[in-house]
């Protein structure tokens, strides 16, 4: 058997994340049992969500034990079998966590999948045909919920979550608008996903400057709004919102350090009649077949072309990690192993 590298949560951040936090290791593979399948990881996904992990408290998921690999998705393959299901070779998406190999019981639901490559590259499982994109379904699907000619924003657009939402939210009719950080995101976010407009916050000091752009990107106001990030942004996508808007409320990554991140204008709930939801996509997995087939055909015909950034080698991974949660990352952050 192989040996393996792997990275551990070494301790727990104080505040901001650091490298510090990690350790890497290399151990011995264990010899396969009946039911388990070796998986080599070609790519491994890294998700805001981990920041959270990190934490000793609850978060919107389950704290990450101490020295332990660092629990995340990974697509690879095959290369030895002991399950009548899986043969080497075999392209698989599953949980490996961050770590160059995993021994998987392939018997255990959600474990592992075999995923088909002929249209689709291995790498956007994780991404824009993985749990991202179903995220982006989600919250737009059944919180927002627009009607064609309605007027949706999506923060964080360029990224992995905000790319789809944007492109389901088109192909439903409705105008799509962006915010992103910086020129380059927000001119693919318009040239290359075909969003309507898109805002760069990072021109805007405060929320009232911020809602002026939205003014001008958003003519006939917001009639939904996909939070990814929190803080400025919300208040100025508040301050536009329609009577009856909905919130999908996904991710506030403005708050993942701990820091309080007020709401300045929350009696616009009420004057404007709003609905905010909050939603954790793997509490729903009854949507991800539909939502998954629909965003495998956008993919496969290039109507969503996600873009991603890839680290090189597992020991890139905790600066990629830590990049992610200061918008380093252009698209769906990625480390490749093989
Ligand atoms: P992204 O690929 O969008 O990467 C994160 C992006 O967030 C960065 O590129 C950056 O974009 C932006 N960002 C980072 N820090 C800040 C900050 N302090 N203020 C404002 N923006 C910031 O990540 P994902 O697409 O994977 O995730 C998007 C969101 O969805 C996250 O909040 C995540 O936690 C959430 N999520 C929630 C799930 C659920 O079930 N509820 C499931 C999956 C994801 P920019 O440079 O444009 O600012």
């Amino acid at each position: 058997m192989p040996m393996n590298r792997q990275i551990l949560l070494d301790n727990r951040p104080q505040g901001e994340a650091t490298a510090d936090n990690f350790r890497l290791v290399t151990t011995e593979t264990p010899a396969l049992r009946d039911g388990q399948v070796l998986v080599r990881h070609h790519y491994l996904s890294l998700d805001p969500y981990m920041r959270g992990r990190m934490n000793e408290g609850k978060s919107y998921a389950q704290p990450q034990p101490l020295d332990q690999v660092m629990l995340g998705g990974t697509v690879g393959e095959v290369v030895e079998s002991r399950h009548p299901k899986y043969a080497p070779g075999d392209k698989v998406q599953g949980m490996g966590g961050w770590q160059e190999y995993s021994v998987v019981d392939a018997d255990q639901p959600g474990a592992l999948r075999k995923v088909d490559t002929t249209h689709v590259p291995l790498s956007h499982y994780l991404g824009a045909v993985g749990m991202p994109g179903v995220t982006a379904w989600y919250g737009l699907v059944k919180i927002i919920a627009p009607k064609a000619g309605q007027t949706v924003v999506v923060s964080a657009a360029s990224g992995a979550v905000g790319s789809a939402v944007g492109v389901l939210a088109k192909a439903r009719g409705a105008r799509a608008v962006g915010v992103a950080g910086g020129p380059d995101k927000c001119r693919y976010v318009t040239d290359e996903l075909g969003f309507d407009a898109c805002v760069d916050y990072k021109q805007h000091k405060d929320a009232n400057s911020l809602s002026k752009a939205l003014k001008e990107a958003c003519p006939d106001g917001i009639d939904g709004y996909f939070e990814n990030v929190g803080g400025m942004v919300l208040d100025a996508v508040m301050l536009r919102a329609n009577a009856f808007a909905r919130i999908a409320m996904c991710g506030m990554i403005a708050g993942y350090n701990g820091e309080p991140i007020p709401m300045a204008y929350p009696q616009l709930i009420l004057t404007n009649r709003m609905r905010i939801e909050g939603f954790i996509v793997s509490e729903h997995m009854e949507v991800w077949p539909e939502a998954l087939n629909e965003l495998g055909v956008l993919v496969g015909t290039g109507k969503l072309r996600p873009r991603e950034s890839v680290a090189q080698g597992l020991d890139a991974a905790p600066e990629a990690f830590l990049g992610l949660l200061k918008g380093r990352n252009f698209g769906k952050q990625l480390v490749k192993l093989v």
